[in-house]
């Protein structure tokens, strides 16, 4: 039975299909230095690809390489064999493998050994290979270093923590280096990427001092520009080969579209087909709340036992024991979030489904489609469960587009920022701790300037040789503590079970060591939940918040800050309880630096460094079991530990019994931070500056739907409403059932005068929207530039930010309305300057997908957003079609720049 037979029962939600044909691979030939490895080929059964061919010629003429072809083309085939030859050549070489996660390392370890066997049947040698990452242990560790293996694989994290630090330890390694192979070289974007350029910075330097000049080998996905992207990150030269000539199996690709089920019920008939016929399948979602939701719908089903959730925040261990499960088909289906995007072998596997297309476009589907069907005489199913999203509603009208781009896969842009100051001075620092001494001559400019920044903390001296004459940077005071590679600042949030003897041990621990083996202690005993970064924390972890994990659900307690750790303590409630939170918060913006300018139509566009300020309020409570779960507040309150005003019938403060007519109290429920969480942050981002001519629009929202009153003869009643309903006083009681609470009371109202007219009702409604003023249509355009701007920019839009000001309150703009789309990740991590390069293209797509968008007042295909802070209040579509129309239509194309 084929794949696509197995979906048939669910034909009326499969709204498109295309099936990519199977294609046949090309192969050539390449002579080995040493004879015994063209055997080995031999024996190992395989004809290399033509594209393999070329990247050992490239390699074996010196060059650097970076291999960007799809999974399953044999990119590590490539390194493995010339690593066997250059063995034979000199048994002394070494060779550094790094891939960014464990779980690939065990799995690429495992290949190379069972072709290490048949070079040892051949050539009676065996080359030593090991694996060094932070779970071995410390005996493991120095049996390594005396053995000195020849081949190390290890993750980026240990080359940072262990390797460049401890070199003496690997001086055996670091000099007689050979290949540096860096596989998913993609990976290496954002603020890992930032992170990592430096990381390598540091080991250019210490393999410099010994001497050391290896070859690059980086594989990849396939990227638009692969050797300008090596080139920056290593900041060598470098040859690329991107033409795969692999075979590739059958493959479908599925758009489902729920009609007559819901998307959680499409879903999971999906997952239960799938799973009933053995098909081993991975359903990737854009978060975590995304996998529990759907695991926790699955409860009742048969399958239930075959499928759990695989999320990067789950301890190690866990981990490793869904992996083997889901290798030995003890799970069948894997609900995850991009945690398993990379490589890991979980065995073979036949079916990708997304939930929606990623918040990043094309750039982790394509990685994560090509995680189905590696072999060739099997078939291959990728599919798209559609939501009601701007970029899946996109890819449905495009689906052209879609297949087109799914078949090159080709990623567009990959963003890493070699600025990022707080990123840089890290690594400077410990590039100091390592060396001792830097020579000036050496560093570039912009290290320069961090350099003297690390002089001014007292960090490093800047001295002039009295030898040399040459002017050196010297440590002064050496980095203690190494922080994480994978974000930019180095705090960590641990979710710990709330066990009162825990606080109580991690308060005794006196040193860092100390406190890091009770944590690792704490993971393997399951007492540590999950581990999240300062943005999760504040977005999902204030005090007396929800939090789903693995299907139970928590409430965040206190939390013990313990220097750059953090510990929030979780009391687990009932997993049935239909509950969620979402944060309120305010935001500001502050402009620190313009690095570019452009006109485009009306609209000046602007690149800079930016101050973000978000200050969290509180947050609303939604759902069922509402009741329930304020009572568990109120005792949270009780405890000391939240301090804050919790408005609910449950309380029966401060609500009265109009509102309650209004609303389903019972399912609704707003807590007031007594002192609000701030997280302030620099960064980069793109802002637009409106001409003041576009406030017109309101004055003109007005009149335009007052006629409609007008001509429908009820302006007197639409009037009255309109001067006396107010978002802006409501929306502080009602947050993010305004909205709702204004139309009832349209609608309430006229039901009253016998009046029944939803076309009069919606123009009224837009007569209070025109109150807001111009800022509710720049809120609109803001929410949806970040939902589309992926499309071309491939930048994850959970990564970007945004802020709009009606009148901006400081200088250059003061009193301009302004759009702000920033950078999330502190530092900036590169998106910023392509959303400028695109800005352009950005602002034409906007306008056609706000007006194209069959909605009549905003709906999340077009401007509503789960990450708002207002919670979708104060946003028009209506204005904000308007505003683009004024800009782009009505100014002239010539501009200043022209
Ligand atoms: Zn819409
Ligand atoms: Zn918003």
């Amino acid at each position: 039975m084929s794949l696509f037979e197995t979906l048939r029962p669910l034909k009326s939600e499969i709204a498109r299909v295309q099936v990519f044909p199977p294609k046949d691979g090309e192969f050539g030939d390449f002579q080995f230095n040493n004879p015994e490895i063209n055997a080995l080929l031999g024996e190992l059964g395989f004809r290399p690809y033509r594209h393999q061919v070329e990247a050992l010629e490239r390699l074996y003429s010196g060059r650097n390489i970076v291999v960007t072809t799809p999974t399953a083309s044999g990119k590590s085939e490539i390194f493995r064999l010339a690593i066997f030859d250059s063995y034979l050549s000199d048994p002394r070489a070494t060779y550094l493998l790094i891939y960014p996660t464990r779980a690939l390392i065990n799995n690429q370890l495992e290949k190379f050994s069972l072709q290490n066997l048949v070079f040892y049947r051949l050539t009676g040698k065996l080359v030593s290979a090991r694996m060094l990452t932070g779970d071995i242990p410390w005996e493991e560790r120095r049996t390594l270093i005396r053995e000195k293996p020849r081949v190390i694989f290890t993750t980026p994290d240990m080359l940072h923590y262990n390797i460049l630090r401890r070199w003496r330890d690997y001086e055996w390694l670091l000099r007689n280096l050979r290949y540096l192979v860096v596989d998913e070289l993609h990976v290496y974007r954002g603020v890992f990427g930032s992170n990592f350029a430096y990381l390598f910075r540091r080991l250019d330097f210490r393999l410099k001092h010994l001497g050391a000049k290896p070859q690059i080998m980086a594989l990849s996905a396939t990227l638009r520009n692969p050797r300008g992207f090596a080139e920056k990150l290593f900041r060598r030269r470098f040859s690329a080969i991107s033409h795969a000539t692999n075979p590739f199996p059958r493959r479908y690709l599925i758009l489902f579209e729920p009609k007559n089920l819901d998307e959680r019920q499409l879903l999971r008939a999906v997952v239960e087909r799938l799973a009933e016929k053995k098909i081993k399948t991975l359903v990737f979602f854009d978060s975590r709340k995304g996998t529990e939701k759907l695991l926790r719908f699955l409860l009742g089903s048969k399958v239930f036992s075959k499928v759990t959730t695989y999320k990067g925040t789950l301890p190690r261990n866990v981990r490793w024991e869904i992996e083997r499960d889901f290798k030995e088909g003890k799970l069948l289906v894997l609900l995850t979030t991009n945690a398993l995007e990379l490589g890991i072998d979980i065995g073979d596997l036949d079916a990708v489904i997304n939930y929606g297309i990623p918040p990043d476009g094309l750039f982790s589907l394509i990685q994560r489609f090509g995680r189905a069907g590696r072999k060739t005489e099997r078939e291959a199913l990728n599919a798209v469960v559609l939501r009601k999203n701007g970029l899946d509603y996109y890819y449905r009208e495009h689906f052209d587009e879609l297949v087109e781009r799914l078949g090159r896969g080709i990623i567009e842009y990959m963003p890493v920022n070699l600025e990022n100051e707080r990123i840089a001075e890290k690594h400077l620092h410990y590039l100091l701790t390592e060396l001792g001494i830097v020579d000036w001559d050496e560093l570039d400019e912009f290290e320069r300037k961090v350099m003297e920044k690390l002089v001014i903390e007292r960090k490093a001296d800047l001295k002039k040789n009295p030898l040399t004459g040459k002017l050196e940077v010297r440590l002064r005071k050496p980095a203690f503590s190494y922080s994480s590679l994978r974000t930019a600042s180095d705090e960590t949030f641990f979710l710990v079970k709330d066990e009162p003897w825990i606080k109580g041990k991690l308060m005794e621990k006196s040193s860092l060591r100390e406190l890091l083996n009770f944590v690792n202690w704490l993971k393997l005993k399951g007492y540590i939940i999950e581990e999240v970064d300062s943005d999760e924390y504040h977005r999902s972890l204030l005090p007396g918040m929800a939090y789903f994990s693995r299907g139970e659900l928590y409430m965040a307690r206190d939390r013990l800050a313990l220097g750059k750790f953090h510990f929030v303590f979780a009391k687990p409630l009932n997993r049935f309880w239909d509950v969620e939170t979402f944060v309120a918060k305010r935001e500001e913006v502050e402009i620190l630096e313009s690095r570019g300018e452009k006109t485009y139509r009306g609209v000046e566009v602007h690149l800079g460094r930016l101050r973000v300020r978000h200050v969290y309020t509180g947050f609303a409570v939604k759902g069922a079991d509402t009741g329930n779960y304020v009572k568990e507040i109120l005792k949270l309150k009780e405890s000391g530990i939240l301090r804050a005003e919790i408005y609910s019938p449950m309380t029966g403060e401060r609500v009265n019994e109009e509102d309650f007519s209004i609303l389903n109290w019972e399912k609704f429920a707003k807590v007031e931070l007594k002192e609000p969480y701030v997280r302030e942050f620099e960064t980069e981002g793109i802002w637009l500056v409106f001409p003041d001519s576009i406030r017109e629009v309101a004055s003109e929202e007005f009149r335009e739907f007052f006629n409609v009153a007008i001509e429908k003869g009820f302006e007197d009643p639409a009037f009255i409403l309109y001067s006396n309903l107010d978002r802006r006083k409501l929306f502080p009681l009602y947050l993010g059932t305004t909205t709702h609470v204004i139309r009832k009371t349209i609608g309430d109202t006229l039901q009253r005068l016998g009046i029944s007219d939803e076309e009069l009702a919606f123009a009224i409604k837009k007569m209070v929207d025109s109150k807001d003023g111009i800022g509710s249509a720049l809120h609109a355009i803001e929410h949806n530039m970040i939902k589309i701007a992926p499309i071309f920019t491939y930048v994850d839009s959970r990564e970007l930010g945004g802020y709009s000001y009606a009148s901006f309150p400081s200088l250059p703009h003061a009193g301009r309305p302004v759009v702000f789309i920033y950078d999330g990740n502190e530092g900036g991590s590169g998106l910023a300057p392509i959303l400028y390069e695109n800005a352009e293209r950005l602002m034409e797509k906007s306008l056609e997908h706000l007006r194209s968008c069959p909605c009549k007042d905003g709906c999340p295909v077009c401007v509503l957003s789960p990450k708002c802070g207002t919670f979708n209040e104060f946003l028009d579509k209506w204005a904000a079609i308007r505003v683009w129309e004024k800009v782009l239509e009505r100014f002239p194309s010539k501009s200043k720049d022209d």
